[in-house]
């Protein structure tokens, strides 16, 4: 079978941040320099994928050079788009005045971001205070904390799913949105950029649909959590996992890649491999 010719210049990267492109304990990106290098060389858009919020996202975005590629924040629940002034938080306000006319005893449980102060908020996260601020700035999704049992919980999910929210565990949190994952915003940027293949990296399970959905997916080392149950997309080689934890794995990931993509282009066959 003959590989499609694929084009450096139409393929797109996506990438989680915190334990993936971030070192997870000091967030340094150094480790991966050379491959953002070879990736801006090869004028390939690198996207940003995150939990994090548009406030907390955008100087990050800018030391990275990033220019007007958009970033995918709020795990997918809403994107950034640099030098577009964007301060849109219907959605945010929806999701709180959701939370208000719950009954009692179920909202009771919930301790959301808009619950608590940028002290609290910094308390729990290990976030300095201003750092915390941005986490606060929120425009699409809700974290908070659930102080309830398991019944409970179930019940409060059924409750906010009736208005069309959709409740999510990661980590910590209980996070609140109306329902996008990170995934859905892959296709979005995909064709809005006019891409034809994609790779994605992440190393944890809110990162799982995105590497499911990209043409290449590259599950990165994190020593600090469990470890990802196997994909899907394992089997066939599709999706692999770096041995180098962090930024240091996504370096070799993405070189080897774009090595990858560099031979498809010269039109080797499998059977040259
Ligand atoms: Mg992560």
């Amino acid at each position: 079978m003959t590989l499609a010719l694929l084009d450096r210049a139409r393929a797109v990267v996506f990438t989680d941040l915190d334990g993936t492109l971030l070192d997870h304990e000091s967030y340094s990106w150094d480790a991966a320099v050379p491959a953002l290098e070879a990736l801006k060389a090869a004028g390939v858009p690198l996207v940003l994928a995150s939990s994090k919020t548009a406030a907390e996202i955008a100087d990050l975005h800018a030391d990275l050079g990033l220019a007007e590629i958009p970033a995918i924040v709020e795990n997918g629940a809403g994107l950034f788009r640099p030098g577009e002034e964007e301060d849109d938080d219907n959605a945010y306000r929806s999701l709180r005045r959701a939370l208000e006319v719950l009954p009692k005893e179920l909202r009771v449980f919930f301790r959301g971001f808009g619950d608590m102060s940028a002290f609290e908020v910094a308390d729990i996260t290990g976030l300095s205070r201003d750092a915390a601020a941005l986490a606060r700035t929120r425009q699409h999704s809700e974290p908070g904390l659930w102080a309830g049992d398991a019944a409970t919980l179930e019940a409060f999910v059924a409750a906010l799913g009736a208005q069309g929210i959709a409740a999510r565990r990661g980590g910590r949190f209980l996070t609140l949105s109306f329902g996008a994952t990170k995934a859905d915003r892959m296709a979005e940027i995909a064709t809005a950029l006019g891409a034809t293949t994609s790779l994605a990296l992440g190393d944890a399970p809110n990162d799982v649909e995105m590497l499911e959905a990209a043409d290449t997916g590259v599950i990165v080392k994190n020593d600090h959590a469990p470890p990802l149950p196997r994909l899907t997309g394992e089997d066939a080689g599709r999706i692999t996992r770096t041995e180098a934890p962090g930024p240091a794995g996504w370096n070799l990931a993405v070189l080897d890649w774009l090595g990858a993509l560099d031979q498809n282009r010269f039109g080797l066959t499998q059977s040259e491999h």
